[in-house]
């Protein structure tokens, strides 16, 4: 049975197979180790996943859709082609195109996955992805934390002894674990972070900043222009520091903007986000209760930590420079593969332990402790960084005569009251009538490796208990959903396979049409134009070799955005 590591990132995805004592990572069907989680319909009505349909982003958006691990774990639904999809269908048509190139190139069925979830994701978040990788048929053998699985990668690649810091940002969170390697043991000693901060958010902050400098309302902008703007916002931004300055010149709203993106104005666009970078990071040490002159080495992980300005805010921080000798976009895949191995029982990794913690306080609803009588109090049962898998029981009792039902509220959060802490769920509990404080139930949290919980409950003077895995909250699927969810995808068929590279060169070219002017626009619609008549002769070597020519030319004009 293969078991494969999954990296399902916010705006790219990764996956890899541990074989012969090593991660291989595996090239989609483009030949590239990431695959973009974008996903869209094509004319036909025929799913397209990754490279392809983030060409379409700009000429298709109504069609197409990006980012929506942000909203993984609610109910929110995202509108694709007027059809509308849970974060978690979107998620599990990314990884269904993964295990397909999978399959494609190991040349054997796959059932099996580890996939790594941001450390900072809650409960709900951490059940929607798993019910994704089932959606796109896998059984989720085990959610590895991305920083964790970056430090395995790390760990294994040099086997360096000694407390270490991994930073993760990626495309939608910031993530820090502070990890202990000590011979072939993992231990994870703290971990904290921000859901909401991310590459997007950076890009997010520069568009808002050009807009306000130019004055242009937002709202009047359609979906199209908008998009045409992330995109030339986000080259900037892959480039920003660059000589010479990278440039925004594109027309919105039938006026030409032509602006140079410095690194002064960029700092200054950001300046709130870079403030939120030093939160967790405190967080973290503290928790860990490691000072800061104990760490070996601080580690980079996540496309959004090449940016210059993360790299100066986390060495000023921590008075060092830190490492980023592993790719940042392919590390947490290369970690979740090593997991894979370890969940195989790959006897190349026998001497490798993991612990993990769990990132979240979890407790329960109870009346205000100091005795008003009040609700809405939160008690936590198991700490935040307590060491995972881990389990611990609390005595609750009646608070009125002949009560006849206790209600346990399940909430993850770290404040006094459970109003602003995230509901998990609830169990209704029957008890036998009798004076207040005489009856009593015994609830036990119970947390996994996968960082997710279970609650047993025990009516104490009849014995009677009740055992229940929180997913009943609200954004996770019920059974029946995750059924028609799994049936709604097998029913959606794939753009062909064989056909994919026309289409991805073509929608990368009217892309490119699209953000380029005058001549470089000329060239790029008559290339167009003659791939296509090619296509319509319908001759196999002649599409080959034109296929060929037009990506060497359209990558002429593309450098930084390609992977
Ligand atoms: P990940 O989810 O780890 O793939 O990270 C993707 C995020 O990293 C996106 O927000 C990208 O804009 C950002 N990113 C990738 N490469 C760069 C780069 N060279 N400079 C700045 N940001 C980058």
């Amino acid at each position: 049975m293969t078991i494969i590591g999954i990296d399902l990132g916010t705006t790219n995805s990764a996956c890899g197979v541990w074989r012969d004592g090593a991660v291989h990572l595996i090239p989609n069907r483009h030949g590239d180790k990431l695959t973009p989680s974008v996903v869209g319909f094509d004319a036909g009505g025929e799913l397209i996943v990754g490279k392809t349909a983030q060409n379409r982003l700009i000429t298709h958006p109504r069609d197409t859709v990006a980012t929506f691990k942000r909203l993984m774990g609610t109910k929110h639904r995202i509108e694709v082609s007027k059809t509308s999809f849970t974060a978690t269908e979107l998620s599990a048509a990314v990884l269904r195109s993964l295990k397909e190139d999978a399959e494609a190139f190991l040349g054997e069925p796959v059932s099996e996955a580890i996939i790594s979830v941001p450390a900072y994701f809650n409960d709900n978040q951490r059940h929607a992805t798993k019910q994704a990788g089932e959606i796109a048929g896998m059984k989720v053998q085990r959610l590895i934390n991305e920083p964790t699985a970056a430090a395995l990668a790390y760990g294994l690649h040099d086997k360096p002894e000694g407390v270490f810091v991994v930073l993760d940002m990626g495309g939608g969170t910031f993530d820090v674990s502070v990890i202990e390697y000590f011979d072939g043991v993992m231990e994870v000693h703290a971990s904290a972070g921000d859901n909401y901060l991310g590459g997007e958010d950076f890009l997010e902050a520069m568009v808002e900043r050009f807009l306000a400098d130019r004055k242009i309302e937002r709202a009047g902008l359609d979906k199209g222009a908008l998009q045409v703007l992330f995109d030339a916002m986000e080259r900037a931004k892959r480039a920003i520091g660059r000589s010479p300055a990278p440039r925004v010149a594109i027309e919105l709203a039938g006026t030409a903007h032509d602006v140079e993106i410095t690194e002064p104005w960029f700092r200054d666009a950001v300046a709130g986000l870079l403030l939120r970078v030093r939160a967790p990071i405190e967080q973290a040490l503290r928790d860990a209760r490691i000072p800061l002159a104990d760490i070996a080495d601080v580690l980079l992980v996540g496309g959004a930590t090449r940016m210059a300005v993360f790299r100066n805010a986390a060495g000023k921080l921590f008075g060092r420079i830190p490492s980023s000798y592993l790719d940042p976009d392919l590390v947490v895949a290369m970690g979740a593969t090593v997991q894979a191995g370890l969940k195989a029982r790959d006897s190349s990794l026998d001497d490798v332990v993991l612990t993990d913690v769990c990132p979240y306080t979890l407790g329960t609803e109870v009346v205000d402790p100091a005795g008003s009588g009040k609700p809405g109090f939160f008690l936590p049962l198991i700490e935040r960084n307590s060491v995972v898998p881990t389990s611990r029981v609390e005595r609750l009792f009646t608070v009125a005569d002949k009560q006849a039902r206790m209600q346990v509220n399940v909430f993850q959060g770290e404040n006094r009251m459970v109003e602003r802490n995230v509901f998990l769920g609830e169990i209704d509990v029957t008890v036998p009538k009798r004076k207040a404080g005489e009856e009593s139930i015994d609830v036990r949290f119970s947390y996994d490796m996968n960082g997710l919980l279970e609650v047993d409950v025990k009516v104490n003077s009849s014995g009677e208990t009740i055992n229940k895995v929180i997913q009943q909250a609200p954004g996770a699927l019920s059974d029946d959903e995750m059924a028609r969810s799994r049936q709604r995808l097998a029913a959606l068929k794939f753009h062909p396979r064989e056909r994919e590279e026309n289409l991805q060169l073509l929608s990368q070219g009217e892309r490119l049409y699209l953000t380029h002017l005058g001549d470089t626009r000329a060239a790029i619609g008559d290339a167009l134009a003659a791939f296509e008549a090619v296509l319509d002769r319908q001759r196999d070597s002649e599409i080959g070799r034109a296929r060929d020519e037009l990506k060497a030319f359209l990558d002429r004009f593309d450098g930084d955005l390609l992977p």
